[in-house]
């Protein structure tokens, strides 16, 4: 069947290249484009992927060639219906079928079908009623073409219902730790075990990192509920910068983010709110909407990328620019940042008016001094745990900094690239280190510039 396939697009091919010639010849361009309609050829896939999310679940088919898509939404029970044309059902499509689980919030199941010869049927049976998104990305960096599905809810996820939800849920249970590794919770024990040894007083949890030892925690309470907004960069279909061992910067810092809530929320007067929390794309402009929407005090967003010089290393801290970057290396990394839209896929009709005057706004000189008193404090920290890439804030135009009313920071944690840094990033206790720096650097920067009272309380 493989072989019937290509011969067919060969045949079509060379039917293209002929027809093209005769419309080259007597000037009909619109016969060249009518053949090029994809839908003639065989596609195959290459990849299935499912992101399943409270905020949304997304769909990913990625195809050696663009093919048309339809979609049939039915109710009673609640359907999506998808007709894949140029597709014959393979085992890479029947893959989908064993890769949605049973706690998808959206998905209840999909069967897949050969609706009609090159036509591949997909039906979705649903929890509930959806808005379905259904779009194609050109190729860009490491992915082919892609159909994506994304599964919003109806009615969307409010991001401020979400926060109240999170700190109700907390003030009936005490924060549980995210599952770890359990042969790193072993080793971790162990070590623990041994510091208890050594200093039979130390029974926090966890514990405090080196350079923090003997640095008593600045004295004072915050004037009143601040919340932080805490972005782990990347996710989803962006996996970030990888590093040469397989690490992927979206898996460290969403790890590195929730150990920071866990201390932002141990902290009296101070509430996380996280952007992202699990392995799910969002767009930089809706990053910037959702702490805006919860009214977040501070904006913080965690990295580890990459860069071409594997010995670069070091933490550093970015925030935004009105007048270009402050280094090529800081507008590399802007550009980079700022690329993750089209590798995690964006479907440009959803951005509502809201989200795109976020992306038109224009920054505030204010904004971007508190935001650089804020990356003071948190660089000072960082130079506690480790080395700085510089001493000194950078700043570059990166989108996901750009909300004109809440101090924003970048913080490059490490960089990924480097071997060594990559060892570091994966360690639980080099991510709790880092965790403990950013919280520091927050809660100094809150101490010594209180947040102003805020109009509306939530
Ligand atoms: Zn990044």
């Amino acid at each position: 069947m493989p072989e019937e396939a290509s011969r067919g697009k060969r045949r079509l091919l060379s039917l293209g290249a002929g027809a093209g010639l005769v419309a080259a010849r007597t000037g009909l361009a619109g016969a060249l484009l009518a053949l090029d309609v994809p839908t003639a050829r065989a596609a195959s896939i290459l990849a299935v992927r499912v992101w399943p999310a409270r905020d949304y679940t997304r769909v990913t088919l990625e195809l050696d060639e663009p093919l048309k898509s339809t979609q049939i939404q039915l109710s009673d029970p609640p359907r999506l219906v998808v007709d894949l044309e140029g597709l014959e059902i393979d085992l890479a499509l029947r893959e989908l079928v064993a890769k949605i689980r049973p706690e998808d919030p959206y998905i209840l199941q999909v069967r897949v079908g050969q609706h009609r010869p090159k036509v591949a049927r997909l039906v979705f049976d649903l929890k509930g009623e959806v808005a379905p998104q259904l779009f194609t990305l050109a190729p860009v960096g490491q992915y082919r073409h892609r159909l994506v599905l994304d599964l919003h809810p109806a009615v969307p996820v409010d991001p401020l219902k979400a926060l109240v939800d999170d700190v109700r849920s907390r003030s009936v249970r005490p924060p549980s730790p995210p599952p770890e590794d359990p042969i790193a919770a072993l080793v971790r024990d162990r070590l623990d075990a041994q510091e208890r040894l050594a200093q039979p007083d130390e029974t926090t949890m966890p514990e405090p990192p080196p350079a923090a030892r003997g640095k008593r925690r600045p004295p004072g309470a915050i004037a009143r509920m601040v919340t932080i907004a805490i972005d782990a960069g990347h996710g989803g279909e962006d996996p970030g910068a990888i590093g040469r061992r397989g690490t992927h910067e979206k898996d460290v810092v969403l790890r590195i983010a929730q150990l920071l809530r866990e201390r932002v929320n141990a902290e009296p007067n101070m509430r996380a709110y996280m952007i992202r929390d699990g392995d799910f794309f969002v767009p930089l402009a809706t990053r910037v909407a959702k702490a805006r929407r919860v009214q977040a005090d501070l904006f913080v967003s965690i990295h580890a990328d990459a860069v071409v010089r594997a010995q670069a290393s070091g933490a550093s801290v970015y925030v935004l620019s009105e007048r270009g970057a402050s280094s090529s290396t800081a507008r590399w990394l802007a550009d980079r940042e700022n690329a993750s839209d089209r590798i995690g896929g964006v479907f440009l009709g959803s951005r509502n008016r809201e989200v795109r005057r976020v992306l038109l706004d224009l920054s505030t000189t204010a904004q971007i001094q508190d935001s650089s008193r804020l990356g003071h404090f948190v660089l000072s920290e960082l130079g506690g745990v480790g080395e700085l890439h510089k001493p000194r804030i950078e700043q570059a135009g990166f989108a996901v900094l750009k909300a004109p009313d809440i101090p924003s920071i970048l913080v490059e944690t490490a960089f990924i690239s480097n071997p060594r840094e990559e060892r570091r990033l994966a360690d639980s206790r080099y991510q709790a280190r880092i965790a403990d720096a950013i919280f520091r650097g927050l809660r100094g920067y809150l101490l010594r510039h209180p947040p102003p009272p805020k109009a509306r309380a939530t």
